[in-house]
């Protein structure tokens, strides 16, 4: 789950990382006041207005303006707030801006990257720096991958002060900067082990005119099997900035991906979900999304996630996949005709069941003259799909 920079910036505010601050505003009638409380608060006359989407990349996409006076930020306000923003880290058509966020300008004096994650190989979390901050890391990462900095660290004696001075050692730091680093990199890693997050990243953490280090942007992903212990977390989540079809999926318990080609997937299981999209891309064709309706699917999901996959006008062919363990194939055919009988279906599908009352299935699915295709083997089905779907 994802979560909004000032939202972030709050979560380091309480852990104890300096940031730039300032206030959340949604309508244009608040602009003004929310300037003027800047202004106040963080005794500032100059600002950024930061338009509020869960991408990155909004400096070059336009929606972080620097504002040298109240005029101008009156103006960069009005024209990002109800912007649609496209950065490289939003769909192609861009992002609605709902929200912005007007900040107290920085002077910078030089933008580093910092930040946290899981690395799945290593089974630590790695702490990573680098002195290219500002810029977007997967280009240094390609270009320069000897200037991030990485220390990973051990679940059983967490992160270490020793490992916080070497990163900040690594950065240049020395005397004061040096101090507030190594409590910056503690106070954050805290914050990303008390979220479960899965990712804690500052980009850029800037070094100030008047030498102090302050988090510029903050960005955090969260892990969501665990967001049942981070009832604050969870409040947090902003389902605008979703895709509709997989917040509607979740409703009912259905992981629903959405990807870019036009075959539309039902599977149950991650496993088969992944054998099932190898082979329609093996034999030619491209996934739609998948749909995981999971290990206890009734009725009622399988109609509700075959509504949910044929709403997508990208859809040109849906197969469905269910092997029948603890779901019975029965009960998936159930599913299908009901969805069938009650939409206007429009696409070609084709049915491949197999396991648990896959005979009666089969017989369920014949005798109620619902039009399908079916298919005895994985290969038979996606071939079919393939070939319906072009
Ligand atoms: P992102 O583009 O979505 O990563 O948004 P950021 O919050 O990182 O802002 C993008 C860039 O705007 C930063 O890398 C800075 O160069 C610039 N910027 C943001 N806030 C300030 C500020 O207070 N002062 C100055 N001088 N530049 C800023
Ligand atoms: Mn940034």
């Amino acid at each position: 789950m994802k979560i909004h920079e000032h939202e972030a910036k709050d979560i380091l505010k309480e852990y104890g990382v300096p940031i730039q601050d300032g206030f959340v505003v949604d309508q244009e009638s608040d602009i003004e006041s929310a300037i003027d409380k800047v202004s106040q608060e963080f005794n500032c006359s100059q600002f950024v207005v930061k338009a509020q989407i869960h991408a990155g990349g909004r400096g070059k996409g336009g929606g972080v303006k620097f504002s040298s006076d109240k005029a101008k930020a009156i103006a960069n306000a009005k024209s990002i707030l109800g912007m649609t923003l496209v950065t490289h880290q939003t769909a192609k058509e861009g992002q609605l801006v709902r929200k912005i966020y007007i900040t107290e300008a920085i002077d910078i004096a030089k933008e580093y990257y910092v930040a946290i994650t899981l690395d799945r190989a290593k089974s630590k979390n790695v702490f990573m720096v680098s002195t290219e901050g500002g810029v977007e890391i997967e280009e240094v990462a390609e270009t320069n991958p000897e200037k991030i900095i990485k220390v990973w660290v051990d679940p059983n004696l967490g992160f270490q002060q020793s490992q916080a001075r070497y990163l900040a050692f690594s950065l240049g730091f020395t005397g004061n900067q040096l101090k507030q680093a190594v409590k910056l990199f503690s106070a954050l890693y805290k914050a990303y082990e008390g979220t479960d997050a899965s990712i804690a990243e500052i980009n850029p953490l800037v070094l100030t005119d008047q030498d102090n280090l302050i988090a510029l942007d903050a960005k955090f992903n969260f892990d969501s099997n665990a967001l049942g212990r981070q009832k604050d977390v969870l409040a947090l989540r902003d389902v605008h900035e979703e895709d509709p079809t997989e917040v509607e999926a979740s409703k009912f318990n259905l992981n629903y991906i959405k990807l870019d080609g036009n075959v539309g997937c039902m599977v149950n299981g991650a496993g088969l979900a992944m054998a099932t999209m190898d082979i329609i891309k093996l034999k030619g064709g491209e996934p739609a999304n998948f749909l995981d309706v999971g290990g206890g699917a009734n009725v009622e999901t399988v109609k509700n996630g075959f509504k949910i996959i044929l709403s997508d006008p990208s859809v040109k062919a849906v197969l469905i996949n269910i092997f029948g363990g603890i779901v019975r194939c029965d009960r998936v055919a159930n599913g299908i005709i009901q969805a069938v009988s009650e939409l206007d279906l429009n696409v070609p599908v084709v049915v491949r069941l197999a396991g648990t009352n896959a005979v009666e299935a089969k017989k369920l699915l014949e005798n109620s003259g619902v039009s399908i295709l079916s298919a005895e083997t994985l290969e038979e089905a996606a071939v079919k799909v393939v070939g319906a779907a072009t």
